[in-house]
């Protein structure tokens, strides 16, 4: 199910569906692309952010990717409806409750990373937050007056059942990786990270092949900057996700390059997004980069249909293109030539022939 929204999403979308379509050609498989509106576009249309027929289309989807939700036209605080809620609407709805980033370096676009070369080139992290409990969700949340003075309250509530998922998550994913898990919490102030170190040794225990640190979030803040290489897998709850994905995503330097995937139970249609926003300073103009999106769904591929090959081979042509020196404006250098979003999603394309496993060889 392809959900483009605002902004540059009608933009980068169509160019991960071409992608999609090409990889489907090259490897025999057939893929349905249904559409609907969310967001901006969709309260325009219906009224709301998220149409009942876009949900139910949704729910009975395979995957869905989503470009971005959201623009100054709908940006008024006081609108009975916003864009984001139809985002999480649909979260909640689909029952996503762990947020996947992976966070590395692409060796071409090194020099974009705000820290040394040395320091970022081997960095493969793979952030696992937490996502539909915790502060953001947890009651009661709101103003009240105490004192006749003004005050407010957010309640950061976690049961075991939220946290053991999402752990269980982690460490699956760690077990295909380097085998390393980072449990990120505040367990010397929070009694919710109390129980979720508890589990999260319970967890470990289950995962003798995986090795766990447990390591409080202030530091984790540190470490990133400090030596993002050693890590691996992190996992953490929602807030502290929130914060630290976005720190590590600067790791990289460019918000254009960076994809994720939102997942619930095994079985059911995850929600697979770039990190960025609907970006209204550029949107129409041609030339946002469609990377992320493109590399959401490289990982939509792998993490829900299991075709692994084809994943790789979208991602070893990303990575042919940056090395022959392609650039969207976010990441050509001064003096670099920048090419458009549709010239972009054509080199992936042209690039994918070069890196399909199956290709004839000089000598067939
Ligand atoms: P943004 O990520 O849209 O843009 C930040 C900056 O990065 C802008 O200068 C933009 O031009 C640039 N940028 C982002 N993606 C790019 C790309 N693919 N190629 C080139 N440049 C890119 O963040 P913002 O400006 O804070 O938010 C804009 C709107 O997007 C807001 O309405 C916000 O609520 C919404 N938003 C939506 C999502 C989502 O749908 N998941 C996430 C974040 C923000």
């Amino acid at each position: 199910m392809l959900l483009p929204g605002d902004g540059i999403g009608q933009e980068i979308v169509i160019e991960a569906r071409l992608v999609l379509e090409h990889v489907a050609k090259l490897f025999g498989h057939v893929f349905a692309f249904p559409d609907g509106l969310i967001g901006g576009c969709a309260i325009d249309a219906t009224g709301s952010a998220l149409p009942e027929d876009t949900l139910k289309a949704c729910l009975d989807s395979d995957a869905v990717l989503l470009g971005a939700v959201g623009g100054p036209k709908w940006s008024d605080p006081k609108a009975p409806v916003r864009p984001e809620q139809g985002l999480l609407a649909l979260r909640k709805a689909m029952g996503v409750y762990a947020n996947l980033r992976p966070v590395s370096v692409c060796s071409a676009l090194i020099d974009a990373s705000p820290l040394r070369p040395d320091r970022v080139r081997d960095v493969d992290i793979m952030i696992v937050r937490e996502l539909t409990g915790g502060l953001y969700f947890g009651q009661p949340q709101g103003q009240e007056t105490i004192d006749g003075g003004r005050a407010a309250v957010d309640t950061m509530r976690y049961k075991e059942s939220e946290i053991r998922r999402v752990l269980h998550l982690a460490f699956e994913l760690a077990e295909g990786r380097r085998k390393k898990v980072t449990s990120v919490d505040k367990a010397n102030v929070l009694a919710s990270s109390r129980l979720w170190r508890e589990i999260a040794v319970e967890v470990a225990a289950e995962f003798p092949t995986v090795s766990c640190e447990h390591i409080l979030v202030d530091a984790c803040a540190m470490y990133l900057i400090q030596r993002p290489a050693d890590f691996d897998v992190i996992v953490t709850e929602n807030m502290f996700g929130d914060i630290l994905s976005d720190e590590a995503s600067m790791i990289s330097g460019s918000l254009g390059m960076l994809p994720s995937a939102s997942l619930g139970n095994p079985g059911q249609p995850g929600l697979y997004e770039p990190i960025h926003g609907s970006a209204p300073d550029i949107a129409g103009k041609g030339i946002a980069n469609p990377l992320a999106t493109i590399l959401s769904a490289a990982m939509l591929l792998r993490l829900r249909l299991g075709l692994v090959a084809e994943a790789t081979c979208i991602e070893s042509a990303v990575e042919r293109v940056l090395a022959e020196g392609a650039r969207t404006a976010d990441i050509a250098r001064p003096g670099e030539l920048a090419i458009s979003t549709a010239d972009m999603g054509k080199r992936v394309r042209e690039a994918l022939e070069a890196s399909y496993p199956g290709r004839p060889t000089a000598q067939q």
